[in-house]
């Protein structure tokens, strides 16, 4: 798509404040595709102004009609999927059927999902002699990373449009692209002026004027543990509800009675896949000293697979990032097995597919976020070790566990400290509440538990 010069602001397209724009770049060959302006806090204020004006009349809106306009949302999406998969494509740097099959496809699914419980909510309950109203929270200002760009912003804007709020979003400025094909489709299916405004820019400029106006009832923000942290403070010392989704280290579990190569496979396409930027990924993967050796072949063979099947990171100050935590990693002795630091390519933001063996909690690739193709084979001692492993750092976000039984990986998985954990390789549900335990954030998207996010109550007595 064309990139618009302007901010979606009331439902028009209105000129930014300055006339500052952001470079957008292809990660693939490092050109520049277009540019979007970079909005100021002036723009940030006349969006929240527009969406404080839409809040009365979409508040009141039924429920019915807000889920009407929210699937003819989801038809737009429909009908434009391959254009979002192409323009995902272009300025995140993911190859195309990943974009088609993830990219274009999960929003569409989450934004229907949403449609349906708009429908089906009930935002009235009897309480002994109290009625219960579930009202919207106000004006929410969304703040979205560029890693899934289109879903998180849905999976923020279709909940909150459904509670009857009403929204400013600063999408990521690595991918604005695909945060103005949003605002078309907000615009083509209907939904009144002023509902939703999408002001581009900075973050520590537009995000941040965003984070701190007055006028933003509820920040719901996905990024980095050290923006959240800020973004958490402001909103504490305002008395602000806030939703913060900041990553994780989650740790695939395979349980001695586990179908090995299989876990150990799909454990691998789950770190490559999106390049390893994804914050739920299983980073770690926890093996028994006695299946190690067989584990960590498995591992490097099935990670050499990947080679140039994966795509690019998104930008060069990402890729500067995960090739420094690789570095840091064989310093601190973990023994490289697949991929290394060095750029499989001369041109674009490349990593290679990398795994290391003999990496031990303590270290820093087995702490921290890194956010690329980069997987940690640890071994444990007996059950007890390795959910004292797994639990061992900040984040509590996902995970996986593998066992013969089911039984078996749902009890241990009962002793994870996190938000989600798949069994035996379970689906991804769109209705599944997602969110974190501990440093991995406050609040929960998706699903009715999404839903309720933007939804505050007020109780009648009678
Ligand atoms: P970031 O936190 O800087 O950016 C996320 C969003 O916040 C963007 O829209 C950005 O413009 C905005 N932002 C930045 N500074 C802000 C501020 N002061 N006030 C308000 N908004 C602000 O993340 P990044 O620099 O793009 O990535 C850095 C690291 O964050 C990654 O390597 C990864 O570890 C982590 N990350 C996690 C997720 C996730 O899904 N949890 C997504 C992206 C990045």
């Amino acid at each position: 798509m064309k990139a618009h010069d302007g901010m979606y602001i009331d439902g028009a397209w209105r000129p930014a404040a300055s006339g500052e724009t952001i470079d957008v770049v292809n990660p693939v060959d490092e050109q520049v595709i277009d540019r979007v302006p970079a909005g100021t806090a002036a723009d940030v204020d006349t969006a929240v102004r527009a969406a404080r004006a839409a809040l009365p009349g979409w508040a009141a809106t039924p429920p019915a009609e807000r889920a009407a306009r929210l699937g003819a949302l989801r038809d737009v999406l429909v009908s434009r999927k391959d254009e979002i998969a192409e323009t995902v494509t272009a300025e995140l740097g993911s190859p195309l059927a990943f974009s088609q099959a993830v990219h274009a496809a999960v929003p569409i699914a989450v934004a229907g999902s949403y449609a349906e419980l708009a429908a089906t909510h009930a935002f009235e309950e009897k309480v002994g002699n109290s009625t219960v109203y579930q009202e919207p929270i106000g004006v929410v200002g969304a703040i979205t990373p560029w890693n899934y760009p289109l879903h998180q912003i849905v999976a923020k804007v279709a909940p909150a449009l459904a509670a009857g709020c009403t929204v400013v979003l600063k999408p990521a400025e690595d991918t604005p692209l695909t945060a103005q094909l949003f605002a078309e489709a907000v615009d083509e299916a209907g939904i009144p002026a002023g509902v939703f405004n999408l002001v581009t820019g900075l973050g520590p400029i537009a995000g941040q004027a965003l984070a701190e106006h007055p006028g933003v009832d509820l920040v719901s923000f996905t990024g980095s543990t050290a923006v959240g942290r800020q973004i958490g403070a402001t909103a504490g010392a305002a008395v602000k509800k806030v939703a913060l989704e900041l990553g994780g280290k989650s740790a695939n579990v395979i349980l001695p009675s586990a179908d090995l190569a299989k876990a150990v496979n799909v454990g691998v396409a789950n770190v490559m896949s999106n390049s390893g930027q994804t914050c739920s990924a299983w980073t770690r993967m926890l093996v028994h000293r006695d299946q190690y050796d067989e584990a960590v072949a498995l591992a490097s063979t099935a990670a050499a697979k990947y080679g140039d099947r994966i795509g690019p990171v998104v930008s060069a100050k990402q890729q500067a990032r995960v090739r420094s935590y690789i570095e840091k990693g064989v310093a601190e002795g973990a023994r490289l097995v697949a991929g290394g630091p060095e750029s499989p390519s001369a041109q674009g933001y490349f990593i290679s597919p990398t795994v290391f063996a003999d990496v031990t909690p303590d270290m820093t690739i087995a702490q921290e976020e890194i956010f690329g193709p980069v997987l940690s084979l640890l071994r444990y001692d007996d059950e007890d070790d390795a959910v004292r492993i797994a639990n061992g750092t900040v984040y509590g976000l996902a995970g996986a566990v593998w066992a013969g039984e089911e039984a078996e990986a749902v009890a241990f998985a009962r002793r994870l400290e996190t938000g989600q954990v798949d069994i035996n390789g379970g689906r991804f549900n769109p209705r599944a509440p997602f969110g974190g335990y501990k440093q991995s954030g406050v609040g929960r998207e998706l699903g009715a538990h999404g839903l309720s996010e933007y939804l505050q109550t007020k109780s009648l007595q009678f």
